[in-house]
């Protein structure tokens, strides 16, 4: 029975309740009363989701409460109730209504957003055919002799009966009839003699996704480091108290081991495990290694089939699974008796939201675990500042790993200051240098990763006559080249246009293209090492499903020798050939007017670095550079992540910005400029004469970096909050102020990802 959703809570034990209370999936703060027809009233229970309607528009909605009587005379009516299977476990939405008042989204919004999207529709699973052996001729060895008598008159018949019994199971009659290459009549003889029998049940999906553990990987002997860390985790788990704790290791120290160990340890005192990984992190490689450990495994994220979602989901709720592994959302799943939460990478930006509602999964998950009594390791060779502030001031604990598994060194570092580099001819990205590195890997059959945070071929295209690059013409940016494609597009919108002959402005011809993006890189090392397979990895070419993994497992059997790409490459990857690692500009995310840009330069440049040298070869890195005594460029390449902290932290204090203080940020937009501007300071008289009294800083309005995004101008203002404590009722206080009032747009964001 699953334990979630105790049968207790159905209206009907006691007196009728007669109005579900529901959280509508729109962006209202307040939930609505409907009446429960007699017909449905066994099935509606708090956490039900129902089909109702809102201004006689049919929506989703999830039953918060049964109620004697409605808030207001004239109700309607719930039309329709989704299967069991479909409800929201009572501490889920208990979760959801602090993401909802943390981050200022609505609680019916933010229950859509913690299902996944079969779910959240009350979609079913599919049933298919499955055909097994008939109980007389279950036994292999059986079924093969019935197969062999059948050989000589009916051989498509002992062809189906030879794959049963090979496949040891049920098979999708789909699956069997492609596999043996027949039609269905033979099919239907078997049945007919009772050698076989077809059942109709719930699809049980892709066989190859369902392939469970493998191969066992047996768990290697752990270092001292990784001992010390996972007896911290363990006595934490024996408490049965919430904790949460800081996992700091360099790349390659063998954190996974510490989350599986730590794993192991909470299933053996009869309790779960979610892990997050950041998306583009949860690849075949990441979740076999967690399949390779335990048996019941589930795997959650956006890429899955929606049946395979589906299914997962259901495992999860059902008690059959004990270890969750997935992306963002992944942290809403329904698992029973959580012990311990893990989120890898915890420093990553993709573990927060970008549309409503807002949240971020690593505090979402510390809060998940205090209220489940759970521990929490955030893991990192880079911590956020956040959680390095945390683990200061002794909300987490701090464990550490220092050495590589192995005691492989670190790999050594160089940086090219790239105002003073002389350049190879027509590679004018690729100095000499770096060039040189290129060819002696190749020369030994090693192999090379590229690193440039920007897609496309070229940044910019320039008249030369007046010196006027061509612009979206609805986004604040330049539209970037790309080559393969003849297209100018922007990065932004999406919007695409043929590049033109001559400029738009002024009519001259001969337009230039400047700058550099990966597809250029690509080129340049095509031309420079025609010898050379190249690969490239970004977001151009990466659209197809599975081409990820196509690209990376090529480049993991040598079938390729230098791997250009941008941030996708940065993490995760385990390659014992790379000997080299070149990050053609560290500058991308330097330059971005933003409080995280140096941050964000540490964390990438140290984490592209730690991809050279993971094996006995060694490696090296090379870092080309216009700001080569930026901290964040300096304290990367020495892999000393305490000096970046201790470099970064006091700028953020003089600035008052995180981790010393939450921010808010309240972007307004519009299609006229003066509009938005005019409700940019109307929002701000409204929240100025409050800021005081909540000891709030308020910013702005300013124009935003960048100004207009797909023709909207964009204004912002900020909240500075000193406690998070504080940050609910301001979060609270201000969505009430500064409400919707369309066309102008406005919207809250807590703990921005982006400022531009
Ligand atoms: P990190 O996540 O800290 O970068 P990983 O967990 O990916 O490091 O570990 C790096 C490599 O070391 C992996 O191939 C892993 O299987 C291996 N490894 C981890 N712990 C041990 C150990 N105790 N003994 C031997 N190999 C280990
Ligand atoms: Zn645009």
């Amino acid at each position: 029975m699953n334990q979630l959703f105790p049968e207790s809570e159905s209206p009907t034990a006691s007196a009728p309740c007669l109005f579900a209370r529901v959280a509508v999936a729109l962006p209202v703060d307040r939930s609505f009363h409907y009446r429960i027809p007699v017909a449905l009233a066994d099935s509606v229970v708090v956490g039900s989701r129902v089909r109702v309607r809102v201004s006689g528009r049919p929506v989703c909605g999830t039953v918060l409460a049964l109620d004697r009587v409605a808030d207001v005379a004239r109700v309607l009516d719930v039309e329709g109730v989704f299967g069991a299977e479909a409800r929201v476990a009572p501490e889920v939405i208990d979760l959801c209504r602090f993401v909802a008042d943390r981050y200022g989204a609505s609680l019916g919004e933010t229950l859509e957003s913690a299902l996944p999207p079969p779910v959240r529709h009350g979609r079913g699973i599919r049933q298919v055919v499955v055909v097994q052996l008939a109980a007389p001729f279950a036994d292999p060895k059986r079924a093969r002799l019935e197969a062999d008598v059948l050989l000589a008159k009916h051989e498509k018949q002992a062809r189906l009966l030879r794959l049963l019994a090979e496949a040891g199971g049920g098979v999708r009659e789909i699956d069997l009839l492609r596999r043996a290459q027949v039609g269905k009549s033979p099919l239907e003889s078997l049945e007919r003699r009772g050698l076989v029998a077809r059942t109709r049940v719930d699809d049980p999906g892709d066989p190859a996704f369902l392939a469970s553990p493998s191969a066992r990987i047996p768990p290697p002997l752990p270092t001292s480091e990784q001992v010390a860390a996972v007896s911290a985790v363990e006595l934490a788990l024996e408490s049965r108290e919430h904790r949460g704790f800081l996992l700091f290791g360099i790349t390659g120290s063998g954190k996974t081991e510490v989350y599986l160990r730590s794993l192991e340890e909470a299933l053996k005192r009869g309790r779960r495990g979610i892990v997050l990984v950041p998306e583009i992190s949860l690849t075949p490689q990441t979740v076999a290694r967690f399949r390779g450990r335990f048996d019941r495994v589930a795997v959650l994220h956006s890429a899955l089939a929606e049946r395979d979602r589906l299914r997962e989901w259901r495992r999860i709720a059902s008690g059959a699974v004990d270890v969750v592994v997935g992306a963002r959302s992944a942290i809403f799943a329904p698992l029973p008796d959580l012990g311990l939460v893990v989120v890898d990478e915890e420093h990553e930006p993709s573990f927060k939201q970008q549309n409503p509602p807002r949240y971020h999964a690593r505090e979402v998950a510390l809060e998940r675990a205090r209220r489940a009594g759970a521990v929490v390791v955030l893991g990192s060779a880079t911590p956020s500042l956040e959680s390095w502030a945390a683990a200061s001031a002794g909300r987490l604990t701090l464990l550490r790993l220092r050495e590589r598994v192995g005691g492989g060194a670190l790999p050594e570092t160089q940086v090219l200051d790239l105002s003073h580099m002389p350049f190879t001819k027509h590679a004018s990205m690729l100095t000499d240098r770096l060039r040189a590195a290129l060819e002696e890997v190749l020369r030994r059959g090693e192999q090379a990763i590229l690193f440039l945070n920007r897609r496309g071929f070229a940044r910019l295209s320039l008249c030369p006559g007046c010196k006027e690059a061509v612009q979206c013409p609805d986004c604040d940016v330049a539209l970037v080249f790309h080559q393969r494609a003849e297209r100018l597009i922007c990065h932004l919108c999406g919007r695409e246009q043929a590049p033109d002959a001559r400029c738009a402005k002024c009519g001259k011809p001969g337009m230039r293209f400047l700058g550099f993006g990966t597809e250029r890189v690509e080129q340049e090392l095509r031309r420079n090492f025609p010898r050379a397979r190249v690969a490239r990895m970004d977001s151009d070419t990466t659209a197809a499903q599975g081409s990820h993994e196509r690209i990376l497992g090529a480049f993991g059997r040598g079938e390729s020798d230098f791997l250009v790409g941008t941030q996708m490459i940065a993490k995760g990857l385990d390659f014992p050939r790379v000997t080299l690692v070149g990050i053609v500009s560290a500058d991308t995310s330097l330059s971005v007017p933003d409080w995280r840009a140096s941050e964000r330069t540490f964390q990438l440049v140290a984490q592209v670095a730690g991809r050279a040298g993971r094996s006995a070869r060694g490696g090296r890195v090379i870092v080309q550079t216009l700001h080569p005594q930026h901290p964040a460029i300096t304290c990367a390449v020495r892999h000393d992540y305490e000096a970046f902290v201790a470099a970064e932290l006091p700028l953020r204090a003089e600035a008052n910005y995180p981790p010393f203080t939450q921010i808010v940020r309240i972007l307004v937009s519009h299609a006229d400029v003066d509009r938005t501007r005019g409700a940019a300071e109307k929002a701000k008289a409204k929240l100025a004469p409050m800021a005081g009294e909540f000891g709030v800083e308020l910013l702005g309005p300013a124009p935003c970096p960048i100004e207009r995004v797909r023709g909207r101008w964009r204004w912002q203002l900020l909240l500075k909050c000193r406690e998070v404590k504080e940050l609910t009722r301001v979060v609270a206080w201000a969505r009430e102020r500064v409400a919707q009032s369309a066309p102008v747009r406005v919207t809250l964001d807590v703990d921005p990802g982006s400022m531009l």
